[in-house]
């Protein structure tokens, strides 16, 4: 079984859609204890207006609050080439440049044409090479748009081939409004890595529909090496009407280590950090794992 890696995106994608503000102490604090619980990779801020993302409004003092660590890849989300200025003067390892499939989504997401949101992710990889950063491209909407309905697989392909011929690390293929299900996926996860290869293909997932595990479940088995997660299930988009949160990090680890993946998360400490994260935020967060405990529980002192 091979090693699945786990992007949390929690910091991000989780947060920019929460209506609780959380200050950014209680932010780096979030960052610190993902990695805490084994994360490696993560998307701490995204570099974008302020003024249509109002909880990203702090990201340069995220990337100035965060421990640099040899083992441990900080992303920063941009959608043009002032954020990924903005992305590379703050500091980050890696600029996550993403796209849209649909028209109608990318016009709204990032004042763009879909055609334009390409170039221009291409343009981020460019520069980020320039400046010795990694990079990664994210097709959004790759499973439907809030907008414009069915996206054509073909679409989605043909653009993971152009993305990737401008040579980022991996092309992620995005399910933004938790539209996909399993047998979608496991198609276009395999036309798309076979358009890529030697590309590795990452997956994200919204549970908008609750057919998000199901989607990790078959991206994996069709090759998908990285999953993006967040913690608690946390999250949403600003720009796509009704979707609800990631899949849940810690429901995702479950699932994979007890079918023999290794991921190199700790289940346990994922699940504190959710408690931890669900007193921050006021409310149950909607993972189910933290509900209902790890699995074969822990014998309690009391007990031995
Ligand atoms: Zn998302």
């Amino acid at each position: 079984m091979p090693q699945i890696e786990i992007v949390e995106v929690g910091p991000r994608d989780g947060l920019q859609n929460e209506s609780v503000l959380l200050s950014t102490e209680q932010k780096l604090e979030f960052i610190r204890r993902a990695i805490e619980a084994g994360v490696r990779r993560i998307e701490a801020a995204s570099f974008v207006s302020p003024k249509l993302v109002p909880q990203m409004a702090d990201a340069d003092a995220i990337a100035a609050g965060i421990t640099r660590r040899e083992d441990v890849t900080y992303i920063g989300l941009v959608l043009n080439k002032r954020g990924a200025l903005r992305a590379i003067e703050a500091g980050l390892d890696e600029l996550g440049a993403v796209c849209a499939a649909s028209d109608g989504f990318a016009q709204r997401n990032q004042g763009q044409s879909s055609d334009e949101s390409l170039t221009m992710c291409c343009e981020v990889v460019r520069l980020a090479r320039q400046e010795g950063r990694r990079s990664q491209i994210t097709i959004s909407t790759a499973f439907g748009c809030p907008f414009d309905g069915e996206v054509d697989p073909q679409r989605v392909v043909q653009m993971a081939k152009i993305a990737a011929s401008a040579g980022p690390l991996e092309v992620a293929i995005a399910d933004t409004i938790g539209a996909a299900a399993p047998r979608e996926v496991a198609d276009l996860v395999a036309r798309v890595r076979a358009a890529i290869a030697p590309l590795p293909v990452r997956v994200h997932f919204h549970n908008t529909r609750n057919t998000g595990l199901a989607n990790v479940w078959a991206a994996v088995n069709a090759g998908a090496l990285t999953v993006d997660a967040s913690l608690g299930g946390l999250g949403g988009c600003p720009f796509a009407p009704r979707a609800t949160g990631n899949v849940p990090t810690e429901d995702v680890i479950y699932m994979l280590e007890r079918s023999g993946y290794r991921t190199g998360l700790d289940v346990d400490k994922a699940i504190q950090t959710v408690e931890w994260l669900a007193s921050a935020m006021g409310r149950e967060l909607p993972g189910m794992l933290s509900r209902a405990g790890n699995f074969p529980p822990k014998a309690r002192a009391a007990d031995i």
